[in-house]
């Protein structure tokens, strides 16, 4: 294969959707190890960005501690996604930091998007 221009590589991927399933099937082990490495290697680099996160939210922090500390349980099901029962929830949000009791079961989609929302 030879250089590639965008279109024929959407052909390409439309044409062979089994060829690179099976590819990334195949490959997965090899992807995650390389994660791995990736993340041994930056280890200092991704620690100093999560000690500056934690700097700068101490509020989250002590939310995140008061809910594992008090085994508050999560809904098993996320209370934001736009059709009941349709992902897991696994994560706390709190609308308000200051009112750490009061939370809503989210899956991580949500949580996620909650946190675009906040920081625009
Ligand atoms: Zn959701």
């Amino acid at each position: 294969m030879g250089y590639n221009k965008p279109e024929t590589l959407k052909k390409y991927r439309e044409t062979h959707k089994e060829q690179i399933k099976e590819y990334v099937e195949t490959h997965r082990e090899e992807y995650r190890r390389y994660q791995a490495n990736y993340r041994k290697k930056h280890l200092g680099k991704i620690r100093e960005i999560m000690r500056e996160w934690r700097e700068r939210n101490p509020e989250k922090i002590k939310a995140e501690q008061f809910v594992n500390n008090n085994h508050l349980p999560l809904a098993e099901f996320c209370e934001l996604c736009p059709q009941d029962d349709l992902r897991k929830a696994t994560e706390h949000h709190h609308p308000d930091y200051d009112y750490r009791e009061i939370f809503v079961s989210v899956c991580v989609k949500c949580h996620k998007y909650i946190g675009m929302m906040k920081n625009e």
